[in-house]
């Protein structure tokens, strides 16, 4: 089952499934339940753990384990349908997901924000959040990368001056939300300028400045591709930092990033590089560490990230893993080489 045909089969109920993402026509429930998919609505339902109410799942010795009774209290022992998320195929093959869902909000609202800077963006997100209960989503683009995507895919400049920042929100709800954002908006002297739509073709042409930059990067050359999370207070000073510290490594190379903020998120993309050349990738991933933030958001470990687990892991935390991982599959027979 893809996202996209979940998310066709629950509005044909008057219900959505709260976690959304780009590549709905081609990942499936099982594997964004795998991977604990985050997507562009966290901020206000959470990733797929948050969804997931039960699994079906067939561990390596072949045995069924079935929790889909979609019990909402349910404390006898273990909760095995939240360990499976996220444990990338190296604990059962998931099989069935019982998930929940949310209401379907008729009025939904887009707003891109041209800000000066990431720190002011910060500060218009946290003041938002606290004024909104329909903000669902919060996502932030560049100048340096803006810039790109208006030259590779020929869109029009959102606003007369390319701004430092751009922070797209969208807010959803039963009634029209647009005059509690737009109060909300005019309560943030930091922003510069903001575009507005309500209407679905409106909305999706703010949307497009943001959702290009992955395209843009794929047309830029072969990526080194990062997802990383930070703490809120410290996501404005890593990303000066991991500009400077590439500009250093090297300054011909072109860094891509872009982000779901209201989580901390930052995807951090950089192209020029050889493909087999981490060094950038080992120092930007250092700098995750001393933000105290994580090497993975929400794409997992996977094989590529694995060796700097331990950046953000520690040894007891890392044991503690292995000895699952050996409780399920001793032999270890699936996705041996995936995540540890
Ligand atoms: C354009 C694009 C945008 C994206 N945007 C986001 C985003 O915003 N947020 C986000 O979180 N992710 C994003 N992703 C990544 C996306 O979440 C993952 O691709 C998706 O969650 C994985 O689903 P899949 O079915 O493609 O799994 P696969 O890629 O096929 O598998 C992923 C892992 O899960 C394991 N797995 C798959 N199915 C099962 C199963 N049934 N049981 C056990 N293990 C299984 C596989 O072995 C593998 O280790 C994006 C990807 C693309 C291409």
């Amino acid at each position: 089952v893809t996202l996209g045909a979940l998310q066709r089969h629950a509005l044909a109920s008057g219900l959505e499934f709260a976690v959304d993402l780009t590549a709905r026509d081609t990942a499936t429930v099982g594997g964004m339940t795998a991977t604990n998919a985050g997507g562009v609505h966290v901020i206000r339902y959470g990733g797929m753990r948050a969804q997931v109410t039960g699994v079906e799942a067939v561990l390596p010795t072949g045995d069924i384990v079935s929790r889909l009774s979609g019990l909402l209290k349910d404390n006898s022992g273990y909760d095995l349908p939240g360990l499976l998320c996220g444990s990338e195929g190296t604990l059962a093959v998931i099989t069935r997901v019982r998930v929940r869902l949310v209401p379907h909000l008729r009025h939904r609202v887009t707003a891109l924000l041209a800000l000066p800077s990431t720190d002011a963006a910060m500060t218009v997100i946290a003041r938002l959040r606290a004024r909104l209960s329909s903000l669902e989503a919060a996502e932030i683009t560049f100048r340096r990368e803006l810039e790109l995507v208006i030259e590779h895919t020929g869109l029009p400049r959102p606003f007369a001056d390319v701004p430092a920042v751009c922070l797209l929100v969208e807010c959803a709800a039963h009634q029209d939300p647009t005059e509690d954002l737009a109060d909300a908006i005019a309560a943030c002297p930091e922003v510069i300028d903001t575009a507005v739509a309500s209407d679905s073709a409106g909305r999706d042409r703010l949307w497009s400045w943001r959702e290009s930059h992955s395209e843009t990067v794929q047309r830029l050359g072969i990526p080194h591709k990062l997802d990383v999370t930070l703490p809120l207070g410290r996501l404005a000073a890593f990303e000066a930092d991991v500009r400077r510290c590439i500009a250093g490594i090297d300054p011909r190379t072109t860094v891509v990033m872009w982000g779901h903020v209201g989580d901390g998120n930052l995807h951090v993309n950089f192209v020029g590089r050889p493909a087999d050349d981490e060094t950038v990738d080992d120092a930007v991933l250092a700098l995750v560490a001393e933000h105290g933030g994580s090497i993975s958001a929400e794409h997992g470990i996977g094989r590529a990230k694995r060796r700097w687990l331990p950046l953000t892991r520690s040894p007891a935390d890392l044991s503690a893993m292995v000895a699952v991982r050996r409780a399920f599959d001793p032999d270890g027979l699936l996705n041996p080489s995936v995540l540890l």
